[in-house]
């Protein structure tokens, strides 16, 4: 099959479009003919080595996969060849108590396709048959590849942790990143009054057309006090951010007197500097996240179904193009996500 490898760790030219064999579905396992595969920005972690730096070279790239089922391994009964299909991009044990408890994400032997093991950059991907749901009818292959790891990173974060209710006003840092398209069309869902950042007055006017209510552009470093006042000086009730040391006092200033931040990367840099005393102060609360329980695909893919949610795709390309399509997302030069077709 041909695939993008992962020959080194590096910038985006470690990944070579090759020819391999293709893996073979174990017992419990089936092999998707991949139709698209979007990026995320985990995936030039992982090609840097900032995310997984021991893993073994080559690797394969690729968590978000829409395609059709190929082969099925033994035991396999749910699904049979040519059924359409999404895969959810996290593996766990399944037997454990976090498991079992719908808190999948943080079982010891928590993997993300595309990160701990190899994933669909390539024109066949083998995935457990837990991993997959029947496509959305409405959705092409393109849209579906771009919903799970985006709206299931967003869907934690705005309704596990910050758990966002009507009428609130919430604030998603970086409107262009896919994790920033979903969080502000969750919170929408969920009746909120949504305020964007972003570095450019492009990018903000495309976050109002996915549904934001106010925009910031957060290049001036005061950015923080417009947020205050579209609050009516109040800021922000709740807060979805991954954009890192150079805007994280701003976050924490934005933030309503007991707001919530939830945070899911720090793309400027990792080591922030905290004013405690607004911290405790102004009691606010910081939740951590990454990725969410497998589960919460089901209601995503309805809502996608039903239109109430949408995945914003900025741009489709061959899978023989990987490289170029990781230079477009790091130099954050598109509004949504990128996809890469196998020819
Ligand atoms: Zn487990």
């Amino acid at each position: 099959m041909k695939a993008v490898l992962m020959e080194a760790r590096g910038d985006a030219a470690v990944l070579r479009y090759s020819e391999i064999a293709a893996p073979e579905p174990g017992p419990g396992e089936v092999r998707v003919a991949v139709k698209a595969v979007a990026l995320n920005h985990l995936d030039i972690w992982v090609r840097k080595g900032v995310a997984s730096p021991r893993l073994p070279l080559p690797h394969i790239l690729g968590s978000d996969v829409a395609g059709v089922v190929e082969s099925v391994g033994a035991g396999v009964h749910a699904y049979k060849q040519g059924d359409a299909v999404v895969v959810n991009p996290g593996l766990s044990c399944g037997r454990c108590q976090r498991c079992l408890d719908g808190k999948d994400n943080l079982c010891p032997q928590y993997q993300i396709l595309g990160e701990h093991r190899w994933g669909g950059y390539a024109e066949l991907v083998v995935v457990p048959v837990q991993n997959v749901l029947p496509k959305p009818a409405s959705l092409s292959f393109i849209e579906a590849a771009a919903v799970p790891l985006a709206f299931l990173t967003a869907w934690q974060m705005v309704v596990d942790k910050l758990q966002v209710k009507p009428g609130e006003d919430v604030l998603v840092m970086a409107a262009g990143s896919g994790v920033s398209v979903a969080a502000v069309q969750i919170a929408k869902l969920f009746g909120a009054r949504v305020i964007v950042t972003a570095s450019t007055d492009d990018k903000l006017e495309k976050a109002r057309e996915v549904g934001a209510d106010e925009t910031v552009n957060y290049s001036s470093p005061d950015w923080f006090q417009e947020v205050k006042a579209l609050t009516g000086g109040k800021g922000a009730d709740a807060v979805v951010d991954h954009t890192g040391a150079d805007y994280w006092e701003g976050v924490i200033k934005a933030t309503a007197w007991g707001g919530r931040i939830s945070l899911v990367g720090a793309s400027s840099g990792y080591q922030a500097h905290t004013p405690l005393s607004h911290i405790f102060y102004r009691q606010l609360s910081i939740f951590g996240s990454t990725m969410a329980s497998k589960s919460r695909l089901f209601p995503i893919l309805r809502f996608v179904e039903e239109g109430r949610l949408k995945p914003v795709v900025a741009t489709v390309l061959p899978l023989s193009r990987a490289a170029y399509a990781h230079q477009l997302l790091e130099d954050r030069r598109v509004f949504g996500k990128v996809v890469l077709e196998p020819a």
